[in-house]
């Protein structure tokens, strides 16, 4: 088990019970939702108040968020001349089975009291170098949106490399090619050119001169970039694209074969996993989102086959890296895992600066 210490305050307006316990509470319930914590996960609260702030104790105000097996802890603040006035102060203690990160919150007028606890401070270690993290996993694990998250949390660009596989299957359905028919696709493929650009946090896929991005997400383009994935010449085609790429910026690089393959020296290697019901339920809102109307059990299906032909090809296939970090997102929310990916490398960071 880990152990943190999350620190909060905010400012009341007035010293009346109301003003307390509606502050504590606004105070509490951010510093919970940003840290994504359960109440089970909460060791203990220490709550201070400056000496104006007399009419309640703050702790009542977390009994009543139904804290009730929380211990709970109410003191005064010493008086330093010139200190913030009315203010509540919280230092919470929480405990995790796994790393996570943390953020520390100050509202209102307590806003500006911490400013070297409260910014970004993995944005501020990663901006003088070279960062590289490889999310692989199977289709629906949760990887694009993880990593899309994770490279705007980390200030660097996202790469999506499913999306070049997707291109290359457009370009061949395009032209009736058979997908069975490797020689016709590694012909084609050689007068193939593929550009990636980077518009803000937008990945643009130009595929011979034409932006192809919003043509490459349906279920015929999944089936056939899975197919087009098992020929060796079109993985070491966009895997040397992939390389480049990652010579020049630091990303977050999600597909199959990144941490095996692609850049088996990635600084931060995880891979995602999610039951087989689990991701054709995600898959299946995502595409019924974008209009299609195939049902789940077709979807469940397509993932199957997909992870089939992922898993078994011989050319660098689906796979976790021996030192990637495994995560199940079957019942985790996006912010839980995105919380603790962002401890790993927080931690790292750590570490290697006292190192
Ligand atoms: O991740 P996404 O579903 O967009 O990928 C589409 C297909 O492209 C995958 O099912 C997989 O067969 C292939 N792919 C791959 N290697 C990658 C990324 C995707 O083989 N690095």
């Amino acid at each position: 088990m880990l152990f943190y210490a999350i620190r909060g305050a905010i400012t009341a307006d007035e010293n009346t019970p109301q003003q307390i316990l509606d502050n504590t509470r606004i105070l509490l319930e951010e510093i919970i939702s940003r840290n994504t914590i359960e109440f089970s996960e909460i060791v203990s609260i220490i709550f201070t108040g400056t000496g104006d702030l007399d009419s309640i104790y703050p702790a009542v105000a977390a009994r009543e968020l139904g804290m009730v097996d929380v211990p709970l802890f109410c003191c005064q603040e010493m008086y330093v001349k010139g200190s913030l006035e009315k203010c509540i102060r919280v230092m919470m203690h929480i405990q995790s089975a796994q790393s996570r990160s943390i953020e520390h919150v100050y509202l209102k007028k307590a806003k500006a009291l911490r400013p070297d606890l409260t910014k970004n401070q993995i944005a501020k270690m990663i901006s003088d170098q070279q960062l590289t993290v490889a999310i692989d996993g199977p289709a629906g694990a949760g990887k694009s949106t993880i990593a899309k998250a994770l490279s705007s949390k980390l200030g660097i660009v996202y790469l999506d490399t499913g999306a070049m596989y997707r291109a290359v299957a457009y370009k061949m359905l395009n032209a009736n090619i058979d997908f069975l028919n490797t020689q016709e696709i590694i012909s084609a493929l050689s007068s193939t050119e593929l550009e990636i650009k980077f518009d803000g946090d937008k990945q643009i896929i130009i595929l011979d001169g034409q932006d192809v991005t919003n043509k490459i997400r349906s279920p015929e383009v999944s089936k056939g970039a899975s197919r087009v994935g098992v020929i060796p010449e079109v993985r070491i085609k966009l895997a040397k694209i992939q390389r480049d790429i990652s010579k020049s910026k630091s990303l977050v690089m999600d597909g199959r074969d990144i941490g095996t393959h692609v850049l088996p020296d990635a600084t931060f290697k995880f891979f995602l996993t999610a039951s087989l019901d689990e991701r054709a339920r995600r898959r299946w809102e995502e595409l019924r989102i974008k209009g299609y109307k195939e049902s789940i059990e077709v979807v469940k299906k397509d993932i199957e086959t997909r992870d089939t032909t992922d898993k078994s090809r011989d050319f660098a296939p689906l796979a976790a890296s021996e030192d990637a970090i495994i995560i199940d997102t079957t019942c985790k929310s996006i912010e839980k895992v995105l919380a603790e990916m962002l401890g790993h490398i927080e931690s790292y960071f750590i570490n290697s600066q006292e190192g």
